[in-house]
């Protein structure tokens, strides 16, 4: 009689893993076929699923006809060719190998000593990828600075935010806290740069009312006349400038702060510059497209950019560089007698626990170098040209329709644009689109209009899925899609 219970043991996770590898090479095959969007009513995935946890085990086999019959119809497909909605969080083969192997080996980096390949490889893959981007050599960790991995941007922002009050502080900050230090800081960023911004302050105990939010430009782009009398204004009045956040993309519409302007203006003040490239920064490992998102980055103390949304690395992997790593780890480190080792006093060696908020952390290294290994730069760098070239294409067809308007020039692989019939319209053409299960746009408000996005950067996404979005686009701006909003 076959055991009821077999131990999870070596062999059995070789057969059972093998079947989950399936399972996903499966669902990839076949998620095209599946409406990008959720169609299920909130609440609907928890009533499916018993309420307390099993005593017993049970097999796998019960558990992915659990993840056929409830999860999967419960997701909004990331991967499906059609979703164009945000940024994409693209994956690919070799990174989720990676992630695989990084959960089997289940070391955990927070200290150079508790497993130096962590380490090492992390600070190589960022180094890799340093030079691969075009960055200054100020950011390599054979000069003063040097890349670290953390889960997200704001994770990086937060880390950032906390480097330049410190610096603003000589320290005091972390000493007797913020409220204490009798200086009131202000970070600077564009009306419409990222949250994350705004988060960090007020995390940090800088306070959301110090975010001086300046205006933007008609294109988006920060005025740098606005900063610089902002910053003028703060430093009359006895407040420390600390912080500099420009955008290299925004959330919004991809637009480009001009940084170099921007730099300068900060540096007049000794503020951090910190430069906020999440989405766009990748296809800084194109020449044709590195000049406007590297730019000013030769002033910049830091400087980040996600992998996992537009360069096949699956979520999570945000990478970030510090000029003067030293700035980092004097603001953020800690050191209890367990946590310190002979190799970490000796400064000889990266204690990444010091570089980022949690302790613990996991092997994100392997994915990464996996991925730029096993697909290279040249066949990355082919997908990032395709994916600008088809939004290029659908912008152009936008753009010669009466119906339609562009509300700016496409970025990069980003095309904002609204009804020529006001918001109303947009909202119902967005909601006829996605309704049709076979794409998923995003909104946002881009010069005070709403703007449905298109941002095409999915890895199993073809010139022909592009195309199928602008054929959704025309038929719903006809009337000849179905509207109201989709069910999720
Ligand atoms: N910065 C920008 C410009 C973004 O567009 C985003 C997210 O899309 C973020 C920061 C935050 O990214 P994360 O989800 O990695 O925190």
């Amino acid at each position: 009689m076959a055991d009821p219970d077999p131990p999870f043991d070596a062999e059995r996770f070789r057969t059972e893993a093998r079947a989950v590898v399936d399972w996903i090479a499966d669902y990839w095959q076949t998620v095209e076929d599946r409406p990008v969007q959720s169609q299920v009513e909130p609440g609907w995935v928890r009533s499916q699923l018993p309420a307390a946890a099993p005593e017993s085990p049970e097999p796998l086999a019960a558990v992915l006809a659990d993840l056929d019959r409830v999860i999967v119809p419960g997701l909004t497909h990331w991967q499906h060719p059609g979703f164009f909605a945000y940024f994409p969080a693209n994956a690919s083969g070799p990174s989720i190998l990676g992630e695989l192997l990084t959960a089997g080996l289940g070391v955990q980096g927070m200290l150079w000593a508790t497993s130096p390949a962590c380490t090492e490889l992390e600070t190589l893959a960022l180094d890799w990828l340093r030079d691969l981007l075009g960055l200054p050599d100020r950011f390599a960790s054979t000069a003063a600075g040097g890349g670290v991995i953390q889960d997200s941007a704001s994770s990086g922002m937060l880390c950032v935010t906390v480097a330049a009050r410190e610096r603003a502080t000589a320290r005091s900050g972390n000493e007797r806290g913020v409220r204490q230090s009798e200086t009131t800081l202000c970070i600077y960023t564009s009306e419409d740069a990222h949250s994350s911004v705004e988060k960090a302050a007020t995390i940090a105990g800088i306070g959301r009312e110090w975010v001086r939010r300046i205006r933007t430009d008609a294109d988006g782009r920060m005025d740098a006349a606005a900063l610089a009398d902002a910053l003028r204004h703060d430093a009359a009045a006895g407040r420390v400038p600390c912080l500099v956040v420009a955008t290299v993309g925004t959330t919004a519409s991809g637009a480009f702060d001009p940084v170099p302007q921007i730099a300068a203006a900060a540096a007049e003040y000794d503020a951090w510059l910190h430069v906020d490239a999440a989405w766009a920064g990748a296809a800084a490992i194109c020449p044709e497209f590195r000049a406007p998102i590297v730019a000013g980055a030769a002033s910049a103390h830091s400087w980040g950019f996600n992998p996992h949304k537009w360069l096949l690395v699956n979520f999570d992997c945000h990478a970030l560089w510090l000029a003067d790593r030293g700035d980092l780890v004097r603001a953020l480190a800690v050191k209890p007698e367990y946590l310190r080792t002979t190799a970490g006093d000796s400064g000889a060696v990266i204690d990444y626990s010091d570089w980022q908020v949690p302790l613990g952390r996991r092997f994100r290294a392997l994915k990464l170098w996996m991925t730029l290994r096993m697909i290279g730069a040249e066949s990355l760098r082919r997908r990032i040209r395709d994916h600008v070239e088809w939004t290029g294409e659908f912008a152009a067809l936008v753009a010669a329709d009466p119906r339609l308007e562009l509300l700016r020039k496409p970025s990069l692989s980003l095309a904002c644009f609204a009804s020529a019939a006001g918001d109303d319209a947009t909202r119902s053409l967005l909601e006829r689109v996605n309704r049709s299960g076979t794409v998923f746009l995003s909104h946002a408000r881009v010069a005070g209009r709403l703007a449905a996005r298109l941002a095409v950067g999915g890895t199993l996404t073809e010139r022909r899925h592009v195309e199928a979005a602008w054929q959704a686009v025309d038929a719903a701006a006809d009337g000849r899609l179905p509207g109201g909003p989709p069910t999720a």
